[in-house]
C-alpha cells in the first residue's frame, strides 16, 4: 500500500513510538501525590514544556485535550461566550460544528480568506471571536493569520487558530502569530491519536472548561490525561516541524496528475508542502478514491463521505469551483513519503483517469 493520506493521519514517528512505549511503563496518575504519581506528573510536565516551546506559549498556557476537535470546541465554547462568531468559509467541521450561528468569512478562488470582508464584519458587529485556520486540510492553502490577528486586536476581537494541519509541517508559533488560541493534534504530526492541545495567550489562559471533571489542567479540562499518549505527542512535535523537503515530491505528483487531465485546486495560493487537491472533471471523487485504492494507493476524497452519501466539499464550493467540488481528491504526503510512492501514484492515477474520464473530456486521439 502506498499511503498518501497524511492529512487524515500521519504515520507514527519512531521517536514518538519510543517515547510512548517508555511512558507506558510508568504506572502513576499525575494527580497522585506519591512517587508513582510524581513520576507520571514529570512526564506530563516535560511534554507540556516541549509543546509550549515548540508552539510559542508558556507551559502553564498549554491545555491538553483528546485531539484537535476538542481543542477547537474548547476554544469556541470558552472564548466565544457573549461574542459574535466569525468563521472562515473553509474551516474544518471541528470548528464549523462548534460555531453553528457564525458569520462566514468568504474566501477567494484559491481558498484565501478575504481580510477586507473581515474588517467590515468586525466594524459592523460587537465583540467577536474569529476562527481562521492556518492551513486547510483539503487544499493545504495557508491563511494570512498574522494579518488577521492584527486586525482582530485592533477591533478588540479574539482570534482562534486551528493549526492542526500546519503544526509539524511548517513553523507554528502562537506568540509571533499574535493569536489568542491555537489548536494542535498529535496524530496529525506523527504522534499517537488521542491527544491534542489548546495553546493560549496569557490574557485568555484562565478559560472555562468544556468538561469540568476533577479540575485537571488547572480547571480547564477535567479527566485523567493519557500520559503515555501525550509523551508520544510531545516527542513527535519535537521531531516534526518542516515538511518543505516534501514539496518537490508533491509537485511531481501534481505534474503527473495534471498531465492525465487533473485540475489543481488552490494553485495560486501559498500551500502546505505536502498537500494537493486534484479535481478530475466529470469523475466523482469517491470513484477515484476507490479506483486508486484498488491500485494500492491510499488517498481521500476532498470531503469525508459519511453514511454512503456522495459528499461535495464545502471547501471547494466556497472557492467557487462548482461541480469540481464533488470531483476532487486530496493527496497528502506523509513525512516518510518516497519518490517510489509518487511514481506509483502517478502510474495509478494515469490508468484511473484513462478509464474513468468521460469520453468528451479526453483529448481527441
Ligand atoms: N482541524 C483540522 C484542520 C483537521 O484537519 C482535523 C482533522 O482532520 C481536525 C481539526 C480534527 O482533529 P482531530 O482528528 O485531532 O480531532
Amino acid at each position: 500500500m502506498v499511503y498518501l493520506d497524511a492529512n487524515a493521519t500521519e504515520p507514527l514517528r519512531p521517536e514518538a513510538h519510543a517515547a510512548l512505549v517508555a511512558a507506558l511503563a510508568v504506572t502513576g496518575n499525575p494527580a497522585s501525590v506519591h512517587g508513582a504519581g510524581r513520576a507520571a506528573r514529570r512526564l506530563l510536565e516535560d511534554a507540556r514544556e516541549q509543546l509550549a516551546t515548540r508552539f510559542g506559549a508558556a507551559p502553564a498556557d498549554v491545555v491538553f485535550t483528546s485531539g484537535g476537535t476538542e481543542a477547537d470546541a474548547l476554544a469556541i465554547h470558552a472564548l466565544g461566550r457573549d461574542r459574535q462568531l466569525i468563521v472562515g468559509a473553509t474551516e474544518h467541521e471541528a470548528v464549523r460544528s462548534a460555531a453553528l450561528s457564525a458569520n462566514v468569512l468568504p474566501v477567494d478562488r484559491d481558498g484565501v480568506a478575504d481580510l477586507d470582508a473581515l474588517a467590515r464584519l468586525l466594524e459592523a458587529g460587537g465583540p467577536a471571536l474569529v476562527c481562521l485556520m492556518l492551513a486547510n486540510n483539503e487544499t493545504g492553502t495557508l491563511q494570512p493569520v498574522a494579518e488577521a490577528a492584527a486586525l482582530c486586536r485592533r477591533h478588540g476581537a479574539l482570534l482562534h487558530v486551528d493549526a492542526v494541519q500546519a503544526a509539524g509541517r511548517m513553523p507554528v508559533d502562537l506568540r509571533s502569530l499574535g493569536a489568542h488560541a491555537l489548536a494542535v493534534s498529535s496524530h496529525k504530526l506523527g504522534g499517537p491519536a488521542g491527544a491534542g492541545a489548546l495553546l493560549l495567550a496569557p490574557e485568555v489562559s484562565a478559560l472555562a472548561p468544556l468538561i469540568a471533571g476533577g479540575g485537571q489542567e488547572r480547571g480547564r479540562r477535567g479527566g485523567t490525561p493519557p500520559v503515555a499518549t501525550i509523551a508520544g505527542f510531545a516527542a513527535a512535535a519535537a521531531t516534526a516541524g518542516d515538511a518543505s523537503p516534501l514539496a518537490a515530491l508533491r509537485d511531481r505528483a501534481e505534474r503527473a496528475a495534471i498531465e492525465a487531465g487533473a485540475v489543481l485546486c488552490g494553485a495560486h495560493a501559498a500551500r502546505l508542502p505536502n498537500t494537493t487537491s486534484l479535481a478530475l472533471p466529470g469523475v466523482r471523487a469517491d470513484a477515484q478514491v476507490i479506483a486508486l485504492d484498488l491500485a494500492g494507493v491510499a488517498v481521500s476524497a476532498g470531503a469525508a463521505c459519511s453514511s454512503g452519501k456522495v459528499a461535495t466539499s464545502h471547501v471547494l464550493t466556497a472557492m467557487g469551483l462548482g461541480p469540481l467540488a464533488g470531483q476532487a481528491i486530496r493527496v497528502s504526503l506523509p513525512w516518510n513519503a518516497t519518490a517510489a510512492d509518487v511514481d506509483a501514484f502517478a502510474a495509478a492515477y494515469a490508468r484511473m483517469a484513462d478509464r474513468l474520464r468521460p469520453a468528451l473530456a479526453r483529448p481527441a486521439a
